[in-house]
Protein backbone atom coordinates (compact mmCIF):
# COMPACT_ATOMS: atom_id res chain seq x y z
CA UNK A 1 0.00 0.00 0.00
CA UNK A 2 1.58 3.06 -1.09
CA UNK A 3 -1.20 5.78 0.30
CA UNK A 4 -0.68 6.54 3.82
CA UNK A 5 -3.01 4.70 6.50
CA UNK A 6 -6.02 6.68 7.32
CA UNK A 7 -8.39 6.63 10.52
CA UNK A 8 -11.15 8.48 10.97
CA UNK A 9 -12.52 9.62 14.20
CA UNK A 10 -15.93 11.58 13.63
CA UNK A 11 -16.56 13.16 17.43
CA UNK A 12 -13.62 13.87 20.10
CA UNK A 13 -15.31 12.00 22.48
CA UNK A 14 -15.02 8.68 20.87
CA UNK A 15 -12.96 6.14 21.56
CA UNK A 16 -12.39 4.48 18.12
CA UNK A 17 -11.83 5.74 14.53
CA UNK A 18 -12.91 3.82 11.29
CA UNK A 19 -10.36 2.79 8.47
CA UNK A 20 -10.79 5.29 5.51
CA UNK A 21 -8.53 3.36 2.97
CA UNK A 22 -9.72 1.75 0.15
CA UNK A 23 -8.58 -2.13 0.78
CA UNK A 24 -8.55 -1.77 4.56
CA UNK A 25 -5.23 -1.48 6.48
CA UNK A 26 -2.63 -4.24 7.03
CA UNK A 27 -1.58 -5.83 10.64
CA UNK A 28 1.62 -3.43 11.56
CA UNK A 29 -0.06 0.01 9.98
CA UNK A 30 0.83 2.87 11.97
CA UNK A 31 -1.33 6.34 11.93
CA UNK A 32 -0.47 9.18 14.60
CA UNK A 33 1.57 6.74 16.85
CA UNK A 34 -1.39 4.16 17.28
CA UNK A 35 -0.15 0.44 15.89
CA UNK A 36 -2.59 -1.91 14.31
CA UNK A 37 -2.74 -5.22 16.34
CA UNK A 38 -5.10 -7.03 13.21
CA UNK A 39 -5.43 -6.29 9.63
CA UNK A 40 -8.47 -3.89 9.29
CA UNK A 41 -10.83 -3.90 6.45
CA UNK A 42 -12.41 -0.52 5.17
CA UNK A 43 -14.61 1.01 7.12
CA UNK A 44 -14.10 -0.93 10.22
CA UNK A 45 -13.34 0.05 13.84
CA UNK A 46 -10.28 0.37 15.73
CA UNK A 47 -9.76 1.02 19.46
CA UNK A 48 -7.85 4.42 20.30
CA UNK A 49 -7.05 3.49 23.52
CA UNK A 50 -7.31 0.44 25.56
CA UNK A 51 -10.38 -0.56 27.09
CA UNK A 52 -11.58 -3.23 29.65
CA UNK A 53 -14.47 -5.31 29.30
CA UNK A 54 -17.67 -3.40 29.95
CA UNK A 55 -15.92 -0.34 28.83
CA UNK A 56 -18.43 1.67 26.82
CA UNK A 57 -17.28 2.36 22.99
CA UNK A 58 -17.93 5.58 21.63
CA UNK A 59 -18.67 6.28 18.31
CA UNK A 60 -20.17 9.79 16.91
CA UNK A 61 -19.84 10.56 20.86
CA UNK A 62 -22.31 8.13 21.51
CA UNK A 63 -22.25 4.69 23.31
CA UNK A 64 -22.30 1.98 20.26
CA UNK A 65 -21.88 -0.70 22.84
CA UNK A 66 -19.45 -2.31 25.65
CA UNK A 67 -16.29 -4.14 25.24
CA UNK A 68 -17.06 -7.64 25.88
CA UNK A 69 -13.49 -8.78 26.94
CA UNK A 70 -10.11 -6.48 26.77
CA UNK A 71 -9.67 -4.78 23.66
CA UNK A 72 -5.79 -3.19 23.16
CA UNK A 73 -5.24 -0.10 21.38
CA UNK A 74 -5.39 -0.84 17.95
CA UNK A 75 -7.39 -3.82 18.29
CA UNK A 76 -10.26 -4.71 15.86
CA UNK A 77 -13.41 -4.00 17.09
CA UNK A 78 -16.54 -5.46 15.65
CA UNK A 79 -19.88 -7.56 16.64
CA UNK A 80 -17.61 -10.37 17.80
CA UNK A 81 -16.30 -8.07 21.03
CA UNK A 82 -18.87 -5.80 22.09
CA UNK A 83 -22.43 -5.82 23.53
CA UNK A 84 -25.14 -4.04 21.93
CA UNK A 85 -26.86 -1.55 24.63
CA UNK A 86 -30.32 -1.95 25.67
CA UNK A 87 -32.76 0.11 23.83
CA UNK A 88 -33.33 4.16 25.54
CA UNK A 89 -36.88 4.30 27.53
CA UNK A 90 -39.23 6.28 25.53
CA UNK A 91 -39.94 9.15 27.61
CA UNK A 92 -41.43 12.91 27.17
CA UNK A 93 -38.56 15.77 26.88
CA UNK A 94 -37.29 16.66 29.89
CA UNK A 95 -38.21 20.53 29.48
CA UNK A 96 -39.79 22.48 26.24
CA UNK A 97 -38.98 21.13 23.06
CA UNK A 98 -35.27 22.81 22.11
CA UNK A 99 -35.54 23.08 18.36
CA UNK A 100 -32.87 24.98 16.89
CA UNK A 101 -35.28 28.11 15.79
CA UNK A 102 -32.41 30.33 14.12
CA UNK A 103 -33.16 28.69 10.46
CA UNK A 104 -31.51 31.05 8.09
CA UNK A 105 -33.65 31.34 5.24
CA UNK A 106 -31.81 30.69 1.22
CA UNK A 107 -33.67 32.46 -1.39
CA UNK A 108 -33.01 32.46 -5.18
CA UNK A 109 -32.80 28.87 -5.88
CA UNK A 110 -35.33 27.16 -8.23
CA UNK A 111 -35.95 23.97 -10.24
CA UNK A 112 -38.27 23.42 -13.55
CA UNK A 113 -41.38 21.28 -13.14
CA UNK A 114 -44.74 20.60 -13.50
CA UNK A 115 -46.98 22.32 -11.83
CA UNK A 116 -50.53 20.41 -10.30
CA UNK A 117 -54.03 22.09 -9.61
CA UNK A 118 -53.37 20.87 -5.72
CA UNK A 119 -50.14 23.25 -5.70
CA UNK A 120 -47.91 20.16 -5.62
CA UNK A 121 -45.12 19.87 -8.38
CA UNK A 122 -44.09 17.23 -10.56
CA UNK A 123 -40.26 16.47 -11.45
CA UNK A 124 -41.81 13.63 -14.22
CA UNK A 125 -45.00 13.82 -16.01
CA UNK A 126 -46.18 10.47 -15.98
CA UNK A 127 -49.22 8.33 -16.49
CA UNK A 128 -49.95 5.72 -13.59
CA UNK A 129 -52.25 3.21 -14.18
CA UNK A 130 -53.11 1.71 -10.34
CA UNK A 131 -55.70 -1.00 -9.48
CA UNK A 132 -57.56 -2.31 -6.50
CA UNK A 133 -56.52 -5.74 -6.04
CA UNK A 134 -53.42 -8.21 -7.51
CA UNK A 135 -55.39 -10.24 -9.51
CA UNK A 136 -55.87 -7.56 -12.83
CA UNK A 137 -52.03 -7.02 -12.70
CA UNK A 138 -51.53 -9.69 -15.79
CA UNK A 139 -54.13 -7.55 -17.46
CA UNK A 140 -52.31 -4.07 -16.57
CA UNK A 141 -49.01 -5.17 -17.35
CA UNK A 142 -49.87 -6.29 -21.15
CA UNK A 143 -51.70 -2.92 -21.53
CA UNK A 144 -49.14 -0.99 -20.19
CA UNK A 145 -46.89 -2.47 -22.62
CA UNK A 146 -49.20 -1.40 -25.53
CA UNK A 147 -49.61 1.88 -24.40
CA UNK A 148 -45.78 2.03 -24.44
CA UNK A 149 -45.28 0.90 -28.06
CA UNK A 150 -48.30 1.89 -29.61
CA UNK A 151 -49.32 5.49 -27.68
CA UNK A 152 -46.70 6.77 -26.10
CA UNK A 153 -44.59 8.12 -29.40
CA UNK A 154 -47.75 10.38 -29.88
CA UNK A 155 -46.82 12.05 -26.94
CA UNK A 156 -43.64 13.29 -26.57
CA UNK A 157 -44.56 15.59 -23.53
CA UNK A 158 -45.04 12.83 -21.43
CA UNK A 159 -42.04 11.16 -20.00
CA UNK A 160 -43.40 7.43 -19.39
CA UNK A 161 -46.53 5.20 -18.72
CA UNK A 162 -46.71 2.84 -15.54
CA UNK A 163 -48.56 0.27 -13.85
CA UNK A 164 -48.63 1.04 -10.26
CA UNK A 165 -48.75 -2.89 -8.98
CA UNK A 166 -48.87 -4.60 -5.34
CA UNK A 167 -50.43 -7.63 -3.95
CA UNK A 168 -52.98 -6.16 -1.71
CA UNK A 169 -57.05 -5.68 -2.42
CA UNK A 170 -58.51 -9.21 -1.75
CA UNK A 171 -57.98 -12.26 0.78
CA UNK A 172 -57.81 -9.68 3.81
CA UNK A 173 -58.90 -8.92 6.63
CA UNK A 174 -60.18 -5.71 5.00
CA UNK A 175 -61.89 -4.34 8.80
CA UNK A 176 -59.01 -5.33 10.77
CA UNK A 177 -56.97 -2.70 12.67
CA UNK A 178 -53.61 -2.51 10.60
CA UNK A 179 -55.83 -2.47 7.01
CA UNK A 180 -55.89 0.97 7.20
CA UNK A 181 -52.47 1.70 6.43
CA UNK A 182 -52.07 -0.32 2.95
CA UNK A 183 -55.07 1.19 1.58
CA UNK A 184 -54.30 4.97 2.20
CA UNK A 185 -50.73 4.05 1.00
CA UNK A 186 -52.16 2.98 -2.47
CA UNK A 187 -54.53 5.86 -2.21
CA UNK A 188 -52.01 8.50 -1.46
CA UNK A 189 -49.37 7.04 -4.20
CA UNK A 190 -51.98 7.77 -6.51
CA UNK A 191 -51.87 11.32 -5.67
CA UNK A 192 -48.05 11.36 -6.15
CA UNK A 193 -47.20 15.02 -7.66
CA UNK A 194 -45.52 13.17 -10.71
CA UNK A 195 -48.65 11.87 -11.66
CA UNK A 196 -50.65 15.32 -12.03
CA UNK A 197 -53.69 13.60 -10.35
CA UNK A 198 -54.27 11.47 -13.84
CA UNK A 199 -53.97 8.26 -11.93
CA UNK A 200 -56.39 5.77 -13.70
CA UNK A 201 -57.83 2.74 -11.85
CA UNK A 202 -58.31 -0.59 -13.03
CA UNK A 203 -61.19 -3.14 -10.47
CA UNK A 204 -61.96 -6.27 -11.13
CA UNK A 205 -65.21 -6.18 -9.68
CA UNK A 206 -65.68 -8.41 -6.55
CA UNK A 207 -62.69 -7.56 -4.59
CA UNK A 208 -62.97 -6.05 -1.18
CA UNK A 209 -61.02 -3.33 -1.97
CA UNK A 210 -63.56 -2.13 -4.24
CA UNK A 211 -62.87 1.36 -6.12
CA UNK A 212 -65.63 3.56 -3.64
CA UNK A 213 -63.44 2.17 -0.36
CA UNK A 214 -59.78 3.03 -1.93
CA UNK A 215 -60.94 6.67 -3.65
CA UNK A 216 -64.14 7.27 -1.29
CA UNK A 217 -63.60 10.86 -3.23
CA UNK A 218 -64.16 10.08 -6.60
CA UNK A 219 -65.91 6.99 -6.69
CA UNK A 220 -67.80 7.09 -2.82
CA UNK A 221 -71.90 7.81 -2.50
CA UNK A 222 -70.63 11.48 -2.87
CA UNK A 223 -68.43 11.44 -5.26
CA UNK A 224 -68.16 14.95 -7.09
CA UNK A 225 -67.88 14.70 -10.52
CA UNK A 226 -64.88 17.44 -10.68
CA UNK A 227 -62.55 15.41 -8.74
CA UNK A 228 -59.25 14.27 -10.88
CA UNK A 229 -59.82 10.69 -10.42
CA UNK A 230 -63.65 10.90 -11.88
CA UNK A 231 -65.57 7.68 -13.22
CA UNK A 232 -64.32 8.17 -16.85
CA UNK A 233 -60.88 7.14 -15.23
CA UNK A 234 -61.69 3.61 -13.98
CA UNK A 235 -62.30 0.48 -15.57
CA UNK A 236 -63.39 -2.53 -14.25
CA UNK A 237 -62.66 -6.10 -16.00
CA UNK A 238 -65.76 -7.86 -14.79
CA UNK A 239 -68.17 -5.24 -16.30
CA UNK A 240 -70.50 -7.06 -18.65
CA UNK A 241 -69.80 -5.12 -21.97
CA UNK A 242 -66.07 -6.80 -21.70
CA UNK A 243 -66.09 -10.17 -24.24
CA UNK A 244 -62.64 -11.50 -23.90
CA UNK A 245 -59.12 -10.03 -23.58
CA UNK A 246 -59.36 -7.70 -26.19
CA UNK A 247 -62.14 -5.76 -24.96
CA UNK A 248 -60.53 -4.84 -21.69
CA UNK A 249 -57.33 -4.29 -22.86
CA UNK A 250 -59.54 -1.82 -25.63
CA UNK A 251 -61.03 -0.12 -22.39
CA UNK A 252 -57.61 0.54 -20.79
CA UNK A 253 -56.27 1.77 -23.92
CA UNK A 254 -58.90 3.80 -25.07
CA UNK A 255 -59.33 5.13 -21.35
CA UNK A 256 -55.50 5.84 -21.24
CA UNK A 257 -55.02 8.05 -24.35
CA UNK A 258 -57.90 10.63 -22.74
CA UNK A 259 -55.05 10.87 -20.04
CA UNK A 260 -51.80 11.01 -22.13
CA UNK A 261 -53.95 13.61 -24.43
CA UNK A 262 -54.39 16.10 -21.19
CA UNK A 263 -50.56 15.42 -19.71
CA UNK A 264 -48.68 16.05 -22.82
CA UNK A 265 -50.35 20.06 -22.49
CA UNK A 266 -48.50 20.09 -19.45
CA UNK A 267 -44.45 21.72 -19.81
CA UNK A 268 -42.35 22.17 -17.09
CA UNK A 269 -42.16 25.54 -15.37
CA UNK A 270 -40.11 27.80 -13.06
CA UNK A 271 -40.88 26.90 -9.59
CA UNK A 272 -39.16 27.67 -6.37
CA UNK A 273 -36.74 24.97 -4.24
CA UNK A 274 -39.41 25.18 -1.48
CA UNK A 275 -41.64 22.96 -4.11
CA UNK A 276 -39.13 20.30 -3.32
CA UNK A 277 -40.22 17.27 -1.60
CA UNK A 278 -37.02 15.54 -1.28
CA UNK A 279 -37.30 11.42 0.38
CA UNK A 280 -33.90 10.74 1.92
CA UNK A 281 -33.14 6.46 2.69
CA UNK A 282 -29.81 4.45 2.92
CA UNK A 283 -29.65 1.14 1.81
CA UNK A 284 -26.81 -1.11 1.81
CA UNK A 285 -25.19 0.69 4.55
CA UNK A 286 -21.30 0.34 5.97
CA UNK A 287 -19.63 2.37 8.62
CA UNK A 288 -18.31 4.99 6.07
CA UNK A 289 -22.12 5.80 5.47
CA UNK A 290 -22.27 7.85 8.94
CA UNK A 291 -19.27 9.21 7.69
CA UNK A 292 -19.28 10.49 4.12
CA UNK A 293 -22.91 10.27 2.50
CA UNK A 294 -25.20 10.30 5.30
CA UNK A 295 -23.39 13.72 6.76
CA UNK A 296 -23.34 15.66 3.17
CA UNK A 297 -27.02 14.36 2.37
CA UNK A 298 -27.46 16.09 6.25
CA UNK A 299 -26.16 19.04 4.91
CA UNK A 300 -28.15 18.92 1.83
CA UNK A 301 -31.25 18.41 3.48
CA UNK A 302 -30.82 21.84 6.07
CA UNK A 303 -30.15 23.67 2.43
CA UNK A 304 -33.18 22.14 0.94
CA UNK A 305 -35.40 23.12 4.32
CA UNK A 306 -33.65 26.69 4.47
CA UNK A 307 -34.87 26.94 1.02
CA UNK A 308 -38.53 26.51 1.97
CA UNK A 309 -38.72 23.23 1.01
CA UNK A 310 -39.89 19.70 2.36
CA UNK A 311 -37.32 16.98 2.97
CA UNK A 312 -38.90 13.39 4.62
CA UNK A 313 -36.50 11.24 6.70
CA UNK A 314 -37.81 7.78 7.68
CA UNK A 315 -36.78 4.11 8.65
CA UNK A 316 -38.07 3.67 12.39
CA UNK A 317 -36.14 0.94 13.55
CA UNK A 318 -32.77 3.17 12.19
CA UNK A 319 -33.59 6.42 14.65
CA UNK A 320 -35.19 3.80 17.27
CA UNK A 321 -32.09 3.99 18.96
CA UNK A 322 -31.23 8.00 18.63
CA UNK A 323 -34.59 8.66 19.53
CA UNK A 324 -33.42 11.53 22.41
CA UNK A 325 -31.47 13.21 19.65
CA UNK A 326 -34.88 13.45 17.78
CA UNK A 327 -37.12 14.56 20.20
CA UNK A 328 -34.64 17.79 21.80
CA UNK A 329 -35.10 18.48 18.00
CA UNK A 330 -38.95 17.99 17.81
CA UNK A 331 -40.06 21.85 16.51
CA UNK A 332 -43.00 21.69 19.17
CA UNK A 333 -44.39 19.26 22.72
CA UNK A 334 -46.91 17.92 20.62
CA UNK A 335 -44.17 16.81 17.21
CA UNK A 336 -41.91 14.85 20.03
CA UNK A 337 -44.93 12.83 21.56
CA UNK A 338 -45.97 11.59 18.16
CA UNK A 339 -42.48 10.48 17.75
CA UNK A 340 -42.57 8.77 20.71
CA UNK A 341 -45.70 7.39 19.78
CA UNK A 342 -44.96 6.02 16.72
CA UNK A 343 -41.63 4.46 18.32
CA UNK A 344 -44.01 2.71 20.54
CA UNK A 345 -46.27 1.62 18.24
CA UNK A 346 -43.18 -0.13 16.39
CA UNK A 347 -41.44 -1.66 19.61
CA UNK A 348 -45.18 -2.92 20.03
CA UNK A 349 -45.29 -4.45 15.78
CA UNK A 350 -42.02 -5.85 16.73
CA UNK A 351 -42.89 -7.52 20.25
CA UNK A 352 -45.77 -9.21 18.09
CA UNK A 353 -43.20 -10.89 16.25
CA UNK A 354 -41.32 -11.40 18.73
CA UNK A 355 -38.31 -9.51 18.19
CA UNK A 356 -36.94 -5.91 18.21
CA UNK A 357 -34.39 -3.39 17.12
CA UNK A 358 -31.43 -5.75 16.48
CA UNK A 359 -33.55 -7.42 13.74
CA UNK A 360 -32.52 -4.85 12.00
CA UNK A 361 -28.81 -5.34 10.46
CA UNK A 362 -27.52 -7.05 7.65
CA UNK A 363 -24.67 -9.55 6.79
CA UNK A 364 -23.77 -6.74 4.59
CA UNK A 365 -23.72 -4.34 7.00
CA UNK A 366 -21.72 -6.34 9.18
CA UNK A 367 -19.07 -6.90 6.78
CA UNK A 368 -19.40 -3.07 6.18
CA UNK A 369 -17.91 -2.30 9.35
CA UNK A 370 -21.69 -1.60 11.41
CA UNK A 371 -21.46 -4.21 14.39
CA UNK A 372 -25.20 -3.49 15.46
CA UNK A 373 -28.06 -1.14 15.10
CA UNK A 374 -26.66 1.43 17.73
CA UNK A 375 -24.16 2.30 15.41
CA UNK A 376 -25.97 1.71 12.56
CA UNK A 377 -28.72 4.29 14.07
CA UNK A 378 -26.11 6.64 14.75
CA UNK A 379 -24.62 6.85 11.17
CA UNK A 380 -28.32 6.99 10.14
CA UNK A 381 -30.50 9.76 11.54
CA UNK A 382 -27.02 12.33 10.49
CA UNK A 383 -29.06 12.20 7.15
CA UNK A 384 -31.42 13.78 8.63
CA UNK A 385 -29.47 17.10 9.23
CA UNK A 386 -29.78 19.90 11.84
CA UNK A 387 -33.08 21.51 11.17
CA UNK A 388 -35.99 21.14 13.62
CA UNK A 389 -38.47 17.52 12.98
CA UNK A 390 -41.49 20.02 11.87
CA UNK A 391 -43.67 16.91 11.70
CA UNK A 392 -44.87 13.57 11.76
CA UNK A 393 -46.26 10.92 9.03
CA UNK A 394 -47.74 8.55 10.21
CA UNK A 395 -47.15 4.83 7.59
CA UNK A 396 -49.30 5.99 4.43
CA UNK A 397 -49.73 9.39 4.95
CA UNK A 398 -49.49 12.54 2.61
CA UNK A 399 -47.09 14.99 4.27
CA UNK A 400 -48.48 18.35 5.54
CA UNK A 401 -46.67 21.29 5.85
CA UNK A 402 -42.60 21.94 5.07
CA UNK A 403 -39.46 21.77 6.54
CA UNK A 404 -37.64 18.62 7.83
CA UNK A 405 -40.48 15.42 8.48
CA UNK A 406 -40.57 12.15 9.85
CA UNK A 407 -42.12 9.64 8.14
CA UNK A 408 -43.00 6.12 10.32
CA UNK A 409 -42.01 3.72 8.10
CA UNK A 410 -39.73 0.18 8.16
CA UNK A 411 -36.24 0.65 7.20
CA UNK A 412 -36.95 -2.20 4.41
CA UNK A 413 -36.23 0.60 1.75
CA UNK A 414 -38.76 -0.88 -0.79
CA UNK A 415 -41.12 -0.76 1.99
CA UNK A 416 -39.54 2.84 2.79
CA UNK A 417 -39.53 3.95 -0.62
CA UNK A 418 -43.10 2.60 -1.64
CA UNK A 419 -44.40 4.88 1.57
CA UNK A 420 -42.19 8.20 1.24
CA UNK A 421 -44.15 7.69 -2.61
CA UNK A 422 -47.46 8.05 -0.60
CA UNK A 423 -45.86 10.77 1.49
CA UNK A 424 -45.63 13.09 -1.78
CA UNK A 425 -42.16 12.96 -2.34
CA UNK A 426 -40.72 14.31 -5.65
CA UNK A 427 -37.50 13.72 -5.47
CA UNK A 428 -35.77 10.28 -3.62
CA UNK A 429 -32.25 10.39 -2.31
CA UNK A 430 -30.28 6.93 -1.78
CA UNK A 431 -27.11 6.31 -0.08
CA UNK A 432 -25.21 3.12 0.17
CA UNK A 433 -22.26 1.31 1.05
CA UNK A 434 -22.45 -1.59 -0.01
CA UNK A 435 -23.91 -0.89 -3.30
CA UNK A 436 -27.63 -1.25 -4.21
CA UNK A 437 -29.24 -0.92 -7.62
CA UNK A 438 -32.24 0.35 -6.23
CA UNK A 439 -34.62 2.89 -8.39
CA UNK A 440 -38.07 3.57 -8.71
CA UNK A 441 -40.24 4.35 -11.83
CA UNK A 442 -42.56 6.80 -10.24
CA UNK A 443 -39.44 9.00 -9.03
CA UNK A 444 -36.32 9.79 -9.35
CA UNK A 445 -33.43 8.45 -7.40
CA UNK A 446 -29.97 9.75 -6.77
CA UNK A 447 -27.91 6.92 -5.45
CA UNK A 448 -24.95 8.27 -3.78
CA UNK A 449 -21.94 5.79 -2.72
CA UNK A 450 -19.98 6.42 0.22
CA UNK A 451 -17.05 4.63 -0.45
CA UNK A 452 -14.99 5.57 -3.88
CA UNK A 453 -14.15 2.20 -4.72
CA UNK A 454 -17.55 1.48 -4.99
CA UNK A 455 -18.39 4.51 -7.37
CA UNK A 456 -16.03 3.56 -9.31
CA UNK A 457 -16.94 -0.24 -9.73
CA UNK A 458 -20.64 0.41 -9.95
CA UNK A 459 -19.43 3.66 -12.53
CA UNK A 460 -22.85 3.54 -14.25
CA UNK A 461 -24.84 2.76 -11.59
CA UNK A 462 -24.19 5.58 -8.25
CA UNK A 463 -25.03 9.13 -9.61
CA UNK A 464 -22.48 10.70 -6.97
CA UNK A 465 -19.12 9.96 -5.05
CA UNK A 466 -19.40 11.02 -1.80
CA UNK A 467 -16.45 8.79 -0.85
CA UNK A 468 -14.61 11.58 -2.02
CA UNK A 469 -14.84 13.19 1.68
CA UNK A 470 -12.14 10.81 2.12
CA UNK A 471 -10.48 9.78 -0.89
CA UNK A 472 -10.10 13.11 -1.96
CA UNK A 473 -10.14 15.45 0.80
CA UNK A 474 -13.89 16.93 -0.31
CA UNK A 475 -15.24 19.27 2.62
CA UNK A 476 -18.79 17.40 4.22
CA UNK A 477 -20.22 21.14 3.32
CA UNK A 478 -18.86 21.52 -0.51
CA UNK A 479 -20.05 17.65 -1.25
CA UNK A 480 -23.67 18.47 0.66
CA UNK A 481 -23.90 21.63 -2.03
CA UNK A 482 -23.39 19.09 -4.78
CA UNK A 483 -26.11 17.17 -4.08
CA UNK A 484 -28.38 20.13 -3.45
CA UNK A 485 -27.45 21.01 -6.72
CA UNK A 486 -27.75 17.63 -8.07
CA UNK A 487 -31.31 17.84 -6.74
CA UNK A 488 -32.55 20.59 -8.61
CA UNK A 489 -30.97 19.14 -11.75
CA UNK A 490 -32.84 15.98 -11.48
CA UNK A 491 -36.05 17.43 -10.43
CA UNK A 492 -35.56 20.28 -13.60
CA UNK A 493 -35.40 16.99 -15.70
CA UNK A 494 -31.81 15.53 -15.57
CA UNK A 495 -31.88 11.85 -15.68
CA UNK A 496 -30.54 9.90 -13.08
CA UNK A 497 -28.46 6.56 -13.83
CA UNK A 498 -31.21 4.28 -12.70
CA UNK A 499 -33.86 5.91 -15.02
CA UNK A 500 -30.75 5.24 -17.82
CA UNK A 501 -30.63 1.95 -17.22
CA UNK A 502 -34.28 1.45 -16.57
CA UNK A 503 -33.93 -0.05 -12.58
CA UNK A 504 -37.43 -0.12 -11.11
CA UNK A 505 -38.00 -1.56 -7.56
CA UNK A 506 -41.76 -2.93 -7.16
CA UNK A 507 -43.99 -1.10 -5.08
CA UNK A 508 -44.18 -3.02 -1.49
CA UNK A 509 -46.91 -1.86 0.68
CA UNK A 510 -46.66 -2.12 4.67
CA UNK A 511 -49.24 -4.17 5.62
CA UNK A 512 -49.13 -4.85 9.59
CA UNK A 513 -52.75 -6.57 9.19
CA UNK A 514 -53.98 -10.22 8.68
CA UNK A 515 -54.18 -12.02 5.33
CA UNK A 516 -57.86 -14.32 5.06
CA1 LIG B 1 -33.30 1.55 4.29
Amino acid sequence: MTEPALLICINPADNVAVVGNDGGLEKGATVDGLTLRQPVPQAHKVALAPLSAGDPVRRYGAVIGYAAEAIPAGGWIHDFNIQIPPASELKGPPTAAQAPTNVEPLAGYAFQGFRNEDGSVGTRNILAITNTVQCVSGIVGHAVERIRRELLPRFPHVDDVIALDHTYGCGVAIDAPGAEIPIRTLRNIARNPNFAGSTMVVSLGCEKLQPSRLFPEAFGASAEKSDSLGAASLVTLQDETHIGFEAMISSILRTAERQLVQLDNRRRQNCPASDLVVGLQCGGSDALSGVTANPALGRAADLVVRAGGTVIFSEVTEVRDGIDQLVRRAASPGIAEELLRQMEWYDRYLSLGQTDRSANTTPGNKRGGLSNIVEKAMGSIIKSGSMPVNGVIPPGERAKGNGLLFAATPASDFICGTLQLAAGMNVHVFTTGRGTPYGLAEVPVIKVASRSELATRWHDLMDMDAGRIVSAGETIESMGRSMFDKILAVASGERTCAERLGLRNQLALFNPGPVT
